[in-house]
């Protein structure tokens, strides 16, 4: 069977946990989207992981792990990324790429950089991973597929010219730096084509097998519906659907397999990078949630920025839910709220005096105050909490009027940010 992971907000709804979780007994775990850009955090028995490009399925020895088609793949860096897993002390993990990934191209990294700098104030807020223009160049047909690598030369030559040719004009002109040497990115090729070799095959027709086979599969989604760039708060969005969706396209499987949606929600909203966000609030009370947030302060995995922070946004995850198809929500880091004598839930958005429950287009949404309904709290600890009933009752009520206002079952209480801390909720659905 297989199981999208998705992120209902906008990232850092902690998916990284969940997948880890349910990777217990999964056999394979797929990135279907995004590159290096986001990170999970990890806490397992082997320690404290940030990881970026692979997927969070990669501690266990029964499970493999899959690049997919739909990934900006920087190999340099999954390579890296591997090596410094098993420096730690876990076990070598078994990975497969996709040969028809696309390969995140040193060049990338520099056009992401000099187009924030050139934008300046204006600027997207990007991580500078490449993301952009890798997608960018993939939909303009530029981009170079794995499979390439293992092109014969003279085809591998001639493609590195016609794009350094486009590219040079851009970076001479627009951005006044170096063109691109030709030879010195022919050598890098050769590299990379050396370090992915091992790992490279067609993953669609071994995911379609294993389908077939019966396995239990997860695909695992990066940032959340409100970066999607169709449904998200486009322009300030990020450049690979997030969706589970296209779960589907970017693993190389058949939409109709994707059986259960599990989508992860925050129990408030933190945000990084520009863009509308209704319910943000600021100043002390947005510190305090910020250094009490996730496990050791809401600050980002990738670049250790510290992320915007706000109260739960019932019309943004609703829609959020919506969008993502969610069969399943997982209902995460409700052990911060603890601390508060009374919690705001943004119920509604105001715009031009109306107020409405739909989650608009950007132009609106950037009109839109929030309308908060104010729900006690608990003031009370309650991580280590392994079954619902024991859970304080406001914390149930909570819960409970939350899943009332996204319209999808709760079926997981996360607790805490270890693996165990959990709790299931069962007959809800
Ligand atoms: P992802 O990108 O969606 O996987 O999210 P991140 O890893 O960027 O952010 C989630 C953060 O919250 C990480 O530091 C997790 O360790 C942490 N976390 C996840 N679930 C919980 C939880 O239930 N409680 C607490 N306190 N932290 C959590």
């Amino acid at each position: 069977m297989v199981t999208a992971i998705v992120g209902a907000n906008w990232g850092d709804e902690g998916k990284g946990k969940i997948t880890d979780m349910l990777g217990e007994k999964s056999d394979i775990i797929v990135r279907f989207q995004g590159g290096s850009n986001a990170g999970h955090t990890i806490i397992n028995n082997y320690g404290k992981f940030a990881l970026h490009l692979l997927p969070s399925g990669v501690f266990y020895d029964h499970t493999t792990s899959i690049i997919g088609n739909g990934v900006a793949l920087n190999i340099p860096y999954l390579i890296q990324e591997i090596n410094s897993l098993v420096e730690r002390g876990v076990p070598k993990p078994k990975i497969l790429v996709s040969n028809r990934a696309q390969i995140l191209m040193p060049y990338h990294i520099k056009f992401d950089e000099y187009e924030e700098e050139r934008l300046g104030k204006k600027s997207f807020g990007s991580t500078k991973s490449g993301i952009a223009p890798f997608y960018s160049d993939k939909y303009a047909k530029i981009g170079f597929q794995v499979s390439e690598l293992f092109a014969d030369e003279e085809t591998l030559r001639e493609k590195i010219h016609r794009v350094a040719e486009q590219k040079n004009v851009i970076l001479v002109h627009l951005y006044k730096k170096d063109p691109i040497n030709e030879e010195e990115l022919f050598q890098t090729l050769m590299e990379y084509r050396d370090m992915v070799e091992p790992y490279a095959c067609d993953t669609a027709a071994f995911l379609q097998n294993a389908i077939r086979e019966g396995k239990n599969i997860l695909l695992e989604g990066q940032l959340g519906t409100l970066k999607d760039p169709d449904f998200g708060i486009y322009p300030m969005v990020t450049s690979s659907s997030t969706l589970a969706a296209y779960g589907a396209i970017g693993a190389g499987i058949p939409p109709y397999e994707i059986k259960k949606i599990v989508t992860v929600v925050k129990a408030y909203s933190s945000a990084v990078g520009a863009g509308e966000f209704v319910s943000e609030i600021f100043g002390d009370e947005a510190d305090e949630l910020r250094r009490r947030g996730g496990d050791g302060g809401e600050f980002g995995a990738t670049t250790g920025r510290p992320r915007r922070m706000g109260w739960f946004d019932a019309v943004a995850s609703r829609y959020g839910c919506k969008m993502q198809g969610a069969t399943d929500v997982a209902f995460t880091v409700l052990d911060v709220l603890g601390y508060l004598d009374e919690i705001p839930v943004c119920v509604g958005y105001e715009i031009d005096g109306k107020v409405t429950k739909e989650f608009p287009t950007t132009i609106e949404l950037a009109k839109a105050k929030p309308v908060y309904e104010v729900l006690p709290g608990w003031k009370q600890d309650i991580r280590g909490i392994k079954t619902y009933e024991e859970l304080p009752e406001n914390c149930r009520k909570y819960i409970e009027f939350i899943e009332k206002e996204i319209g999808v079952p709760i079926t997981m209480v996360s607790n805490g940010p270890d693996r165990h801390d959990i709790i299931y909720r069962e007959g809800v659905k």
